[in-house]
């Protein structure tokens, strides 16, 4: 697939998930328009070699595999990506109106995550999320976006604050709060995402509703080396990882795509990268295919991790922020990221296998490491390891301006990282 058309598909898919459960439901469509057959935790599993399935939990992680079509016993062991569905956003609270002077409607929302709080003012923003109702069948959980311009989170003119540009410091129950209409307003926005489900108002019982940016995925630069989106942290890996498992088939080895929620909060959820959600279904998959437990330590010994979420680049205005050597540019290719305290997953024999895959797909990697004064972020790799011990990698594609509600990242990366998992798919 050319550039262009592989840079459309993933902005469709941002666009289209702007919450993790979104994200979840569209890959959902992904495999199951490549032949995946839907496995429920609940149920008992009936797989076979040389079937395709996913299974999710909580409809905000998901794992999908493929079987080799060999004997059981030709197995060698598991061939995992990891990436995450959740970004940092607003969250809204439970009961989340407020008015303001009999004037103005506001909702009362709380942080998700880290995010560059400044880059969520002025810019138009909507509500998704899932609600969960009543129904006569039981209780109803449905996908719900108003996928319209309903919030702007204002500034404070400069002339109320003339220090404005010597850096502010937000507070968010005071500053972060979007208006969303005029007083009168008050009440709508449950008949909205009732009428959104087919369900009434009064049914509705629970809520994750979050406010997202509206703005479009968009490629830019005089050349147009560049792409410039929301949530491209970690939705770029989460794209390339699920549409590289659907790709790419190995005679051998169990493919496995997990896209977990959470990261952003840690990881310590029911269905995050610290959950047992990734060690039970490698435990069902081995029990499933008739292997004992010696075989499943076997086959995890045998096993290799690529944990992908995105890596910062150097900022073209602050390169002293970068390391002195150990610091990716964009469209520089997939980054391998090192930490000597181990917050990265990478080792020797991780960054080789790494590198080694970049060879074969003949796409360039470059190396992040932290400089030495100033504490990194974490990631999914050192956490899923915790649960399920495996040699991993920690891999990011380059981008700026993490955590933004506008990320910028480059418009070659992308095809560089599709490449390396589908070599590592085919092994
Ligand atoms: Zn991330």
């Amino acid at each position: 697939m050319n550039q262009n058309m592989q840079l459309q598909q993933l902005f469709t898919f941002i666009e289209k998930s702007p919450t993790c459960f979104h994200a979840v439901s569209n890959l959902e469509k992904m495999l199951e328009g490549a032949g995946f057959q839907k496995l429920e935790e609940k149920n008992k599993w009936d797989i076979s070699i040389g079937g395709k399935y996913y299974v999710n939990r909580n409809d905000s992680s998901i794992i999908a595999f493929t079987i080799p079509d060999c004997s059981f016993n030709e197995i060698k062991g598991f061939h995992m990506v990891a990436a995450h569905s959740d970004s940092p956003c607003f969250k809204l609270k439970e009961i989340p109106e407020n008015i303001v002077d009999k004037a103005y409607l506001k909702w009362n929302v709380e942080k998700y995550g880290g995010m560059i709080l400044s880059t969520w003012l002025d810019r138009p923003l909507s509500v998704a999320g899932r609600i969960v109702g009543k129904t006569k069948e039981g209780l109803q959980s449905s996908l719900v976006n108003l996928d319209r311009d309903v919030a702007i989170i204002p500034n404070v003119a400069i002339h109320m604050n003339r220090d404005m540009n010597k850096g502010v410091e937000y507070n968010p129950q005071i500053d972060m709060q979007p208006l969303v209409g005029a007083a009168d307003a008050k009440g709508t926005y449950l008949e909205l995402l009732a009428k959104e489900a087919g369900i009434k108002k009064e049914d509705i019982l629970g809520t994750d509703l979050f406010l997202y940016n509206r703005d479009k995925c968009r490629v830019i630069g005089l050349d147009e080396a560049f792409i410039a989106g929301p949530r491209l942290d970690d939705l770029e890996c989460a794209y390339a990882g699920m549409y590289s498992l659907i790709k790419g088939q190995s005679l051998q080895y169990i493919n496995l795509c997990a896209v977990f929620d959470n990261e952003e909060v840690g990881s310590g959820t029911k269905q995050g990268a610290d959950s047992t959600f990734l060690k039970d279904v490698l435990t069902r998959i081995c029990t499933k295919l008739g292997m004992d437990e010696e075989t499943y330590c076997c086959m995890l010994a045998n096993s290799f991790m690529i944990s992908a979420d995105n890596a910062h680049a150097l900022h073209p205005n602050h390169t002293e922020k970068a390391d002195a050597e150990n610091r990716p540019i964009l469209n520089g290719g997939i980054v391998i990221k090192h930490h000597g305290s181990q917050r990265y997953a990478t080792d020797a024999y991780s960054a080789a296998v790494m590198k080694d895959i970049c060879q074969q797909a003949d796409v360039p990697c470059q190396t992040y490491a932290n400089r030495s004064d100033m504490v990194g972020g974490s990631t999914l790799g050192n956490i899923s390891t915790s649960q399920v011990s495996v040699s991993t990698v920690d891999i990011g594609l380059p981008q700026l301006a993490m955590h933004s509600a506008m990320e910028t990242a480059g418009t070659k990366d992308i095809g560089y990282l599709i490449e390396a998992l589908q070599t590592f798919y085919k092994q």
